[in-house]
């Protein structure tokens, strides 16, 4: 550090305790957070709506009859935004998947944790459905705290065994909304309307998604966040003193000290009332600084603002900022880091833009056959031998017609292969190419071929077709 940089000398000793264990017992300690309100909240309470309706929207839409999105794993088919993703164009969707994640560092780089708060559907359900679930069932936090500590009475009983029945239609219901990702929403329904019998093992799976998510969401909760998420693990890479996160203004705030009528303030703002705390879904002191276990839900920035309100101070002691600003009172935006990342994402989309483009439905190839030589013919022309594969790379069935495109000469297929291809299928055989000597000026000639399906030209590729010596 410089000796005029600006700094905050602080005791980090809580970076050797990790908030949801208990130090002394070693067990784990269960946050109750404070009801949140205010206007970051309602913010995200209205995204979340939006959110919501696209998640479970975008199952029914469809393009030219088929999902827009769709991730079949088991049957390795993947739709993304309407493009069908075959075996040979597995490529397209790593290209995809790197461009993403690109995407996703860059943004991080930039803007922090916004995904994790805003859009990440493990805090988006947390929090926003289940949390407020548990709000109208139990209370707020005081009162959730007290159950859990309460004996078994009638109370409680009928409070948990509600809670339990929302909590699994409501995990059956987004294991349905993954499968509709997963099948398609036609096959979903298919699964509804049929008997179990005959879809046993997508039944199965959705009863063991219910299980999982009503697991996460009713026991590993916050701890999905800051135990086992990788995207969590990688902040400490990710961010940099220029990136924006929610951040407490510790030049404003410190030294802190609790507010005490008729005594005039010399401290800082931070009136110790520990409201940031209280509302925090992992258990952190934001007024410690930026730490891993922050999924940036803006719980503490209403809290404070709403302290900051009633005692008469300026509200964004915590906000979305970065360290830098709150240091020095200047934040780069633009760095060589996000230039170098921002280049990265402009030449991976550039590539996959262009591989989108000019992809075409089917994918041939086509080789001589191996040992084979050429066949003079009695009319003076001349015949090579090949085998060929030819792959519909479509989600529908076409009627593939392969022809010679130049020089001009005519091909007939070996035996009489089914052309007749179903989507993501494939055929393969040989086939004769005949060309008339005269067109033949060398050894070796390039020959132009076309595959052509309902009269539109699908693809074009090139063999080399061999003759004799003049
Ligand atoms: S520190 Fe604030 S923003 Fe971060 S998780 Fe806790 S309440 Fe949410
Ligand atoms: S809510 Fe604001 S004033 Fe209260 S302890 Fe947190 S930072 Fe300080």
């Amino acid at each position: 550090m410089k000796a005029d940089e600006p700094h905050f000398d602080y005791d980090d000793s809580f970076r050797d305790n990790f908030a949801a264990v208990d130090n002394t017992t070693g067990k784990r300690n269960w946050f109750y957070p404070q009801k949140p309100t205010g206007k970051w909240h309602n913010r995200r309470a209205w995204f979340t709506i939006l959110q919501l309706g696209v998640m479970f929207g975008l199952p029914f839409v469809k393009v030219n009859g088929q999902p827009l999105f769709l991730f079949n794993i088991l049957e390795r088919k993947f739709i993304v935004f309407g493009i069908f993703i075959g075996p040979q164009d597995y490529w397209l969707f790593g290209l995809m998947m790197i461009s993403f994640f690109v995407f996703i560092v860059l943004f991080t780089t930039v803007f922090g944790r916004i995904w994790c708060g805003w859009a990440c559907p493990q805090t988006v359900f947390m929090e926003m459905v289940f949390r407020k679930i548990e709000y109208w069932i139990e209370g707020d936090w005081k009162a959730q705290s007290a159950l859990a500590k309460a004996p078994w009475t009638n109370d409680k009983v009928i409070k948990r065994s509600l809670k339990v029945v929302i909590f699994m239609a409501s995990s059956f219901l987004i294991a349905n909304l993954l499968l509709s990702y997963f099948v398609g929403i036609d096959r979903l329904y298919r699964i509804i309307e049929e008997p179990i019998s005959a879809h046993l093992t997508l039944f199965l799976g959705i009863c063991a998604f219910t299980l999982v998510f009503f697991f996460n969401f009713a026991w590993l909760r916050d701890q999905a966040c800051t135990v086992v998420c990788p995207y969590g693990r990688l902040q400490g890479v990710l961010l940099d003193k220029n990136s924006i996160v929610v951040a407490y203004d510790y030049k404003r705030g410190e030294p802190r000290e609790k507010l005490r009528r008729g005594v005039e303030r010399t401290a800082g703002d931070c009136i110790s009332c520990f409201q940031c705390v209280n509302v925090c879904p992992t258990g952190i002191d934001i007024r410690n600084g930026t730490q891993m276990e922050c999924v940036n839900c803006t719980a503490c920035i209403d809290a404070c603002d709403n302290i900051m309100d009633k005692v008469g101070l300026p509200k964004g002691l915590i906000r979305y900022d970065s360290e830098n600003n709150i240091a020095a009172g200047k934040s780069k935006f633009i760095t060589t880091r996000t230039i170098a990342y921002a280049i990265l994402f402009a030449a991976l989309s550039i590539g996959l833009g262009y591989a989108i483009l000019t992809r075409s439905d089917t994918e041939t190839t086509l080789f001589r056959a191996p040992g084979s030589r050429y066949i003079e013919n009695p009319d003076g022309t001349i015949s090579n031998l090949y085998t060929f594969k030819l792959f519909n790379k479509t989600n529908h069935a076409i009627q593939p017609d392969m022809r010679i495109i130049s020089p001009k000469g005519t091909l007939k297929f070996a035996g009489i292969p089914n052309l007749s291809l179903e989507g993501a299928s494939m055929v393969e055989g040989s086939v004769f190419i005949t060309v008339p000597k005269s067109a033949l000026k060398k050894r070796t000639t390039k020959v132009q071929l076309a595959v052509y399906a309902d009269g539109k030209r699908l693809e074009e590729f090139k063999t080399t077709f061999i003759a004799p010596e003049e």
